[in-house]
């Protein structure tokens, strides 16, 4: 493994990137493209129609200039190079296609370091033996969606006491069993450990709208927090404002926003985002963001919205290390939140919908794939 992404991943300050960091970053961001542009005919195909070569990278700045690849693009396998792992994820994907992502022993324990770090800069850590209400997938062998496996593994910052599930596994598919997790949710009420609720936001709303339309209320115990992350997803169309759903969670549990946090990943992406006392997602030094024209694809400067392009070092079976995404966000300056974390942070506005900017992101496919195909 590259030792510039082994030091990144150990750095002791992921919020306030020093120049020895930077320097890793950067040195690790190199090796990474190098060593897919000679394993990989259709990655050296795709940088040498962006003109890009890994010595074009001087400084933080000229990350810019990395081919940036949209998601969907990662799901063809034709772009993958065989890589020693010992375990492959895949993205939710909704529309049938996935992206199979494969990591090594060490960039486990480099994702494992990048977790430990933020759980402690956010004080997600308790000794304090835990409930797990896990609004989401029961584990089973056969998912291998990354969203089961962070969540699962998020149920190890408190030991835990007990999991219980939104969806259950039974007669070969999921299904959502939010009454009984309503009734799990009674029974821990009325005992003295804290719990912790753990999932999609979607699910959580769902919950609380049914205990107020049945007129309830759980105060959870002392020290409970909710974790949220994933997103709405299909419920894309029922998402309320963030602020209404930790109104209505303070109302129904008693968890209050400071206790509420929020958590951004992608598949292709597996930098982990925390939200900061503010609920703002501050980058960390293991990532870095660029904000795009939905039009023309160009970098635009910090508090313009663009769609999201995110980049990292971290090495898998696919050229991830930047990654075009179908999120609209904008990047503002770390000084604007007033928390404290000086790092710049991240606003995300969800899907592109607008049928004009689908085009041009579409468009930035087909030229991807027009290149690669070696008709460019
Ligand atoms: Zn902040």
């Amino acid at each position: 493994m590259d030792k510039n992404l082994k030091q990144l991943f150990r750095t002791k300050h992921p919020y306030s990137a020093t120049k020895r960091d930077e320097a890793y970053f950067l040195a690790a961001i190199g090796a990474a493209c190098r060593d897919f542009m000679v394993r990989s005919p259709q990655y050296r195909k795709i940088c040498r129609q962006y003109g890009f070569t890994p010595k074009d990278l001087r400084g933080m700045k000229d990350l810019q200039k990395l081919p940036p690849l949209p998601t969907a693009y990662l799901k063809r396998s034709d772009i993958s190079v065989p890589h020693r792992h010992i375990i492959e994820v895949t993205s939710s994907g909704t529309g049938g296609r996935v992206s199979r992502m494969q990591y090594s022993l060490s960039e486990l324990l480099s994702l494992a370091h990048m977790a430990i770090r933020l759980g402690r800069e956010h004080h997600l850590f308790s000794i304090r033996p835990t409930h797990y209400i896990m609004l989401g997938y029961q584990p089973r062998r056969d998912n291998q969606t990354v969203i089961s496996k962070t969540a699962f593994l998020s149920s190890f910052y408190a030991p835990p006491l007990s999991h219980t599930y939104a969806l259950k596994y039974r007669d070969g598919a999921y299904h959502a069993d939010l009454d009984g997790v309503r009734k799990r949710m009674e029974e821990l009420r009325r005992q003295r450990r804290p719990v912790r609720i753990i999932g999609f936001p979607a699910y959580l709303y769902f919950l609380l709208e049914e205990m107020k339309k049945r007129n309830l209320k759980y105060r959870m115990p002392k020290g409970s927090k909710i974790l949220l992350g994933g997103g709405w997803k299909q419920f894309g169309a029922q998402e309320i404002p963030k602020e209404e759903l930790f109104a209505l969670a303070e109302e129904r549990l008693g968890i209050g926003k400071q206790d509420i946090h929020e958590f951004f990943s992608a598949a292709e992406h597996p930098v982990l985002y925390c939200s900061c006392p503010n609920h703002h997602f501050h980058i960390p030094a293991y990532g870095r963001v660029l904000i795009r024209d939905v039009r023309t694809l160009e970098p635009v400067e910090k508090g313009k919205t663009g769609i999201i392009n995110l980049i990292t070092p971290l090495h898998s079976n696919l050229p991830i290390v930047s990654i075009l995404t179908d999120d609209l966000g904008c990047v503002r300056p770390g000084s604007a939140c007033g928390c404290g974390i000086k790092s710049d942070y991240l606003e995300i506005y969800g899907r592109v919908g607008v049928q004009g900017v689908k085009t041009c992101a579409g468009g930035a496919q087909e030229k991807l794939r027009d290149g690669a195909d070696g008709k460019g």
